[in-house]
């Protein structure tokens, strides 16, 4: 069985993740276009592989827990902080109608532009700036995904979440983090804890 297949195989097995518009998504964005040369041959390999910049594009299950915790709709606008290789952003590209994908690090930015126009994907806009304070010219948003690990949730993200909205994002220092779901019920924000799971720094005002 392919790589890619027996993945989703995985995943099916183990009941972490059985939706299948996830699954389609997955098997519809190829991750070999998002990691370097030398690390093609192990894009289905379940782990975070190094990008540019020190930085990783992230593990599949991971990314798919996420995902899966966003409860994505096709009307969705979804803003990312940690556009990275672009990846991530891609797959919410095939779940939601519109994604706002912020990255800190020049080089990074350029990188997810391409390999998403790699890809073809046109509702995916790739912002280079800090996206500890949101983006406030396209908000309120749906839903938020964090993929950097924050000491805490900066609070513009909780004012551009959407009333109804769900917001995902690890919490901590270097090392391991928290991954919490937040959800905007009449203005008030529950959270429920997903796991542990390690991310590199956010960087800039909220790191
Ligand atoms: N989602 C990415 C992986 C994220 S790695 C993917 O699918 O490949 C985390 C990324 O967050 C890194 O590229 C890092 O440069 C970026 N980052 C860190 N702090 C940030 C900030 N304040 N605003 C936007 N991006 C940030």
């Amino acid at each position: 069985m392919p790589p890619k297949e027996s993945l989703i195989d995985h995943w099916r097995a183990t009941g972490r993740i059985t939706d299948k518009r996830l699954l389609d998504a997955f098997r519809a964005v190829l991750r070999e276009k998002f990691v370097l040369q030398e690390y093609k041959e192990r894009a289905y390999d379940d782990v975070a592989l190094p990008i540019i910049e020190g930085q990783t594009i992230s593990q599949p299950t991971t990314v798919m827990i996420m995902l899966q915790a966003l409860e994505l709709k096709k009307t969705d606008v979804v803003l990312e902080i940690g556009a990275g290789s672009g990846y991530n952003a891609a797959l919410l590209s095939k779940l939601a109608k519109k994604v706002y994908t912020i990255e800190f690090l020049k080089p990074l930015a350029d990188f997810a532009k391409k390999n998403l126009a790699s890809c073809g994907i046109k509702n995916v806009v790739v912002i280079h700036g800090d996206g500890g304070t949101g983006y406030p010219k396209a908000a309120p948003f749906d839903k938020i995904i964090i993929t950097a690990a924050c000491p805490s949730v900066p609070p513009q993200l909780f004012e551009q979440l959407k009333e109804g909205g769900i917001h995902v994002a690890p919490l901590g220092q270097t090392g391991v983090q928290e991954m919490f779901t937040f959800k905007k019920i009449k203005g008030t924000i529950s959270r429920e804890l997903l796991g542990l799971f390690q991310f590199v720094p956010l960087r800039g005002e909220y790191g």
